[in-house]
């Protein structure tokens, strides 16, 4: 790494429900799997496996486990294009809590190849917990990885954050990308 490069400001980006568009998957599987429709409704405000009945929470969130469930997930609207321009002007790194469903971590890597291209792996943060992380900036739709972020948290608006108030929030990649305007 040259000395230039190295003086980069840092943005690390989240994965699942910043990057990748998991709800959307999570709900098609959910109308697949039980024949209803979980609306925008019964998830606001919470996670997936508090909105759907005690009997289901289980099997909902054993998904995340399948070999193969976060393969073919959605990008998010214009993250790639936002990603691909930020790129130039700082460095990214994507960090995914990836412990948390550790059969899913090859899927990921692939998925990040094929989505994120013109990012390489050494931009690949797999960890356990996002308290390690040391970067300027972390986009991400957890207000917990935030708390707990040394550097600038940005809350990237998700179905279950929409109570959350104390962090910067941005709403979509668009949001993201005029934040990064401000900053040189
Ligand atoms: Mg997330």
């Amino acid at each position: 790494m040259d000395r230039d490069r190295k003086s980069r400001i840092t943005i690390a980006v989240d994965l699942d429900e910043v990057t990748a568009d998991t709800v959307s998957k999570r709900l098609v599987r959910y109308r697949a799997d039980y024949g209803v429709e979980l609306s925008q409704e019964e998830i606001r405000g919470k996670q997936i496996r508090d909105a759907v009945p005690l009997e289901r929470k289980e099997a909902v969130e054993a998904c995340l486990d399948e070999p193969g469930f976060s393969r073919d997930i959605p990008v998010m609207p214009d993250a790639q294009r936002v990603l691909q321009s930020l790129s130039t002007r700082f460095d990214i790194f994507v960090a995914t809590s990836a412990m948390d469903h550790p059969v899913s971590l090859y899927d990921r890597y692939l998925w990040l190849q094929e989505y994120l291209p013109f990012l390489t792996d050494r931009s690949y943060v797999f960890c356990g917990s996002k308290r390690i992380l040391k970067a300027d900036f972390l986009i991400d739709d957890n207000p917990r990885n935030l708390e707990m972020f040394s550097g600038t948290g940005i809350l990237f608006t998700a179905h279950h954050n929409i109570y959350e108030r104390r962090f910067t929030r941005v709403n979509d990649w668009e949001e993201v990308a005029a934040y990064f305007e401000r900053v040189r």
